[in-house]
């Protein structure tokens, strides 16, 4: 027994050292995550209006190749005009001509708005692509700040890891279940030393039969208030 709470102590101190070192990246993880999602977001929408573009772009050649074929078809209408030799003929390729007009210029209009749209989108285009230009110079930043602190927190951080690997393999599943629990719980703090007759963490008093069990390591005994494991701090 007095092996697994020796185990609990040092589980507990190089997580806690491990929080802090944690802490001194600061919010760098979680501010370079975000951006990478705002990077991912903006790459999606700047391949969306590409992929509109060129939709537009085909769409007009398309109109502006039937507007060509009208023209063609136009002008012969209008040859065949003069070479008409009754009325009934010359109304009815009059009325071609009509339509054929009115064709080309629906088809007309149609280009110009596929003109005018495919100008917004050219704009909305270079303005994503100037955002994604600006985060991704965001992102290196943060990633140079943080690979920075890193290097000189790295060589500890693996150090740690290798020795909560070795104390975890050392401590029974289910009760170390119940220590990541509590310390999830308990803002990282699971194994609390017992100061001045109270919890460590939670401060409340603690009965002195329960302090004697806690000294002689009998068993693991938790606080009744905070449930945090209670061990015998050897400065007492
Ligand atoms: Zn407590």
């Amino acid at each position: 027994m007095k092996r697994i709470i020796a185990n609990l102590i040092q589980l507990q101190n190089v997580d806690t050292r491990l929080d802090e070192l944690k802490l001194q990246k600061g919010d760098l993880p979680v501010l370079i995550e975000q951006t990478e999602e705002d990077l991912a977001e903006k790459q999606a929408l700047l391949k969306e209006l590409m992929e509109k573009r060129s939709k537009m772009e085909s769409d007009r050649k398309m109109f502006e190749m039937e507007v060509e074929a009208s023209r063609v078809q136009l002008k012969k209408y209008e040859e065949q005009l003069y070479q008409v030799k009754t009325n009934k003929e010359y109304d009815a390729i009059s009325l071609e001509i009509d339509t054929k007009k009115l064709e080309i210029e629906g088809l007309d209009n149609k280009i110009i708005e596929l003109l005018e749209n495919q100008e917004a989108i050219e704009k909305e285009i270079e303005e994503v692509k100037q955002e994604i230009e600006n985060i991704e110079k965001q992102l290196v930043e943060y990633r140079n700040e943080l690979e920075e602190i890193s290097e000189l927190t790295k060589a500890e951080e693996d150090r740690l890891h290798q020795e909560r690997e070795k104390i975890v393999a050392e401590i029974e599943p289910r009760l170390y279940a119940q220590y990541e629990r509590i310390r999830k719980a308990k803002g990282g703090v699971a194994v609390a030393p017992v100061r001045r007759n109270a919890c460590g963490g939670c401060f409340s008093q603690i009965p002195p039969q329960k302090i004697v069990e806690i000294r002689e390591l009998n068993r693991i005994i938790t606080c009744e208030y905070c449930g945090r494991i209670l061990v015998w701090d050897e400065s007492e």
